[in-house]
């Protein structure tokens, strides 16, 4: 198959979140699977730092309301691979030290409307001056969402596109990509699209609607995650009614892991090597993050979370019960950046309890490995997670996850019970209810039992035995095309 993979974000070139370590490893797995996959991002400034794209002699001109504006193609290659990469040049859109945020304001940039219509139009437009002939074209959140309503209307006589599928996958029903009504006119569509069933949204343009709509086949990340978003508003963001029509179309495929990257037997970001066999490296991991937060190189649990302050990621819950954590005997550390208000919360709890917690606010590739490999617990006390990686990540780092029941975490953490530990099934700890209590009495649980060794070993290692490695998910992607190639 041909498949031709648009993404925001892609690791290595640009991070924001999960999105970024799918699309930097599922296109390359495709490839391995015998597919011919090309891949395309904008040209962020931060990807000259990363890779040196050559420039093609190719240029477009894409029209915004009443004026033009140029683009051009710069081509390399997804690390370790021979999969090409596609990056679509505007230094005006693009040429920025951040994604989507104004630095200075903290607010999203303006124009993040114009700048992803260029780059969804972008893709059509290089697909057709590289002669691109895919069989599916695979966009991701609202960013690329506006690539299935154009082949279904600007595009749609394009003899290049006649043959074309669209896929679209939503990582987060969260970010919608909601603008005002009049960047209507920034896309070129018609208005008669503007209205409650197709791209609308109370008032608003809503790109990811559009994906929704217009795609031939739609996924999210996780099997629970694709029925809750059909259920309420919590879930669904208002978007549970639309999604409920396409729900014949719609699948949960489960995000994979790449080992390569994270695995405590050859991560090379953490101070000593460690595997399911030989766990003696976790003991020195542990004593280095100790260290790095200054904390005292005792013998007791360390409690983690590495996250975006968000309230999806349940941080408000943790921040609601600190002190009473602060009673166990136990420490925690956090590495995160985002909500300001959060942010100066636990650092006033890094400033009250000194010997017991270390919080580093930014955002530290290098850090977030030494967490893995280091802490003994990883929180995710979610509200929702579409399917959430670090719980995965943790797994295999022996580092027990500690989830709330929700999307991905569900999917992937059995709970510790006398039961599931008996039959090798208990991988971590989990709670139902999204309050305060139920986290702490499930930290009281986990940390109880991290005394007992030998039951705490076992649970470590049913969770590092697992493998959630791509190629599963790969071959699901697989069939999920096969799929869209089947609509008429
Ligand atoms: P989401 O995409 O909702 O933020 P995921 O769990 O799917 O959540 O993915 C988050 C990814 O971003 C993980 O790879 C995680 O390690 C990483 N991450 C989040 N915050 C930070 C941070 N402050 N520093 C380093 N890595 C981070």
């Amino acid at each position: 198959m041909n498949i031709i993979y648009v993404s925001p974000e892609i690791v290595p070139f640009a991070k924001t979140g999960g999105l970024a370590d799918v699309a930097g490893t599922l296109p390359k797995c495709l490839s391995k699977l015998g597919h011919n996959v090309t891949v395309f991002m904008p040209l962020y400034k931060g990807v000259k730092n990363v890779t040196n794209p050559v420039q093609m002699n190719l240029s477009f001109e894409i029209p915004i309301f009443n004026n033009s504006k140029p683009g051009s193609i710069y081509k390399g290659f997804l690390p370790e691979s021979k999969t090409p990469i596609y990056f679509i040049e505007n230094d005006g859109y693009y040429g920025r030290n951040e994604l989507y945020k104004d630095p200075k304001t903290g607010k999203d940039f303006a124009d993040n409307c114009e700048r992803f219509i260029f780059f969804s139009r972008g893709v059509l437009e290089a697909i057709k001056l590289l002669k691109l002939t895919p069989d599916i074209i695979h966009c991701n959140d609202w960013q690329s969402a506006l690539i299935p309503v154009y082949l279904k209307t600007l595009y749609a006589t394009d003899l290049c596109f006649q043959k074309v599928r669209s896929v679209f996958t939503i990582h987060n029903l969260g970010y919608q990509g909601l603008f005002w009504h009049w960047d209507m006119k920034l896309t070129g569509l018609d208005w008669s699209l503007f209205n409650w069933k197709q791209l609308e949204f109370f008032g608003n343009l809503n790109l990811l609607k559009g994906g929704i709509v217009f795609s031939d086949v739609i996924n999210t990340v996780s099997k629970k995650y694709a029925e809750e978003i059909q259920t309420t508003d919590d879930f669904g963001k208002g978007l549970e009614g639309i999604l409920r029509e396409r729900s014949k179309d719609l699948y949960g495929i489960l995000n994979g892991i790449d080992y390569s990257v994270w695995d405590p037997a050859h991560d090379r970001l953490i101070p000593a090597n460690y595997s399911i066999n030989d766990l003696k490296g976790k003991q020195v991991c542990k004593r280095h993050l100790q260290q790095r937060f200054n904390l005292p190189q005792k013998d007791v649990p360390v409690l983690a979370m590495i996250t975006r302050l968000d309230v999806q990621k349940g941080v408000l819950l943790l921040a609601d019960i600190f002190d009473d954590l602060m009673k166990l005997d136990l420490q925690f550390v956090l590495l995160g950046t985002g909500n300001i208000e959060y942010e100066s919360r636990f650092k006033a709890y890094a400033k009250q309890y000194p010997k017991k917690v270390g919080i580093y606010i930014g955002f530290d590739n290098a850090l977030a490995h030494e967490i893995e490999a280091g802490a003994d617990i990883f929180l995710m006390p979610s509200k929702y997670e579409p399917c959430g990686l670090n719980q995965l990540y943790s797994l295999r780092y022996g580092t027990v996850p500690l989830i709330r029941n929700t999307g991905g975490l569900a999917d992937t953490i059995t709970d510790c019970t006398p039961a599931t530990l008996k039959n090798g099934k208990a991988n971590g700890f989990s709670f139902d209810e999204f309050t305060s209590q139920a986290l702490l009495k499930t930290i009281t649980r986990a940390v109880t039992l991290c005394k007992d060794k030998a039951r705490w070993l076992r649970i470590m290692k049913h969770g590092m035995k697992q493998d959630w490695s791509w190629e599963h998910s790969a071959r699901e992607y697989a069939k999920l095309y096969e799929k869209a190639l089947q609509k008429a």
